[in-house]
């Protein structure tokens, strides 16, 4: 398997009601073999129209704050958790990310990306398979069986609460400094096994296990 094939596979997908009000599956973008991955909740309007995850409003604003520090968006990969636009820009339902929770591990996998950014609660949520707040655990590195969770806010949250702004930025911020430490230490445990797709709710090993504090990994 690689990219495009799973990619090709999705297609057509219909294993959720979203297909039934897509205009096409939106796979992901980028360098398939970027160290830094980026993972958002699902594709909006315009999204969905093109085919790429964030080309909207919230997209710009990630595009400049990726080259705030440095990063061009060829230099990343970007993908959702959901690959199908939710009617009226919904929040994702448990059953639509169950569903679609497996191919994000499968691309995941395949890139096999050191750093895993996850922008707002979903992304988070999904991928460190707990009920935790952004705003309680963004900015903080946490440490997966395979790869490192970083949990930064979403642009769109910043769009519409003015009040995020900074906060963003200081995400980003932070994230530079991780990033200058990660490459200084190229030791990152990252691909002794790659992460098993599974639909499995149990929690993935996650280091420290509850609170997440910040790791000196790098
Ligand atoms: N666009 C995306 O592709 N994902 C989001 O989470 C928000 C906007």
């Amino acid at each position: 398997m690689n990219l495009t094939k799973l990619s090709a596979s999705l297609h057509d997908c219909q294993r959720c009601q979203l297909s039934a009000g897509r205009t096409q599956v939106v796979f992901g973008t980028g360098n398939p073999h970027a160290s830094i991955m980026f993972v958002g909740e699902a594709p909006g309007f315009y999204e969905d129209r093109e085919g790429e995850p964030f080309v909207g409003a919230a997209g710009k604003l990630l595009t400049e704050l990726l080259r705030s520090i440095g990063l061009e968006r060829s230099d990343i990969y970007i993908a959702n958790v959901i690959k199908c636009r939710p009617p009226n820009n919904r929040d994702p339902l448990p059953d639509e990310i169950d569903t679609c929770k497996p191919f994000l591990l499968q691309q995941i996998q395949l890139i096999q990306p050191k750093l895993v950014c996850t922008l707002g609660n979903f992304a988070t949520q999904t991928l460190l398979e707990r009920k935790v707040g952004i705003t309680k655990v963004r900015g903080q590195v946490i440490q997966l069986e395979n790869f490192v969770v970083f949990p930064l806010l979403h642009p769109a949250a910043a769009l519409h609460q003015g009040n995020l702004q900074v906060p963003l930025k200081e995400d980003f911020q932070k994230l530079k400094t991780v990033l200058e430490q990660m490459s200084k230490t190229p030791n990152i445990p990252n691909t002794s096994s790659p992460p098993t797709p599974s639909t499995s709710k149990a929690p993935s090993k996650e280091t420290p296990a509850d609170p997440p504090t910040q790791m000196n990994l790098f």
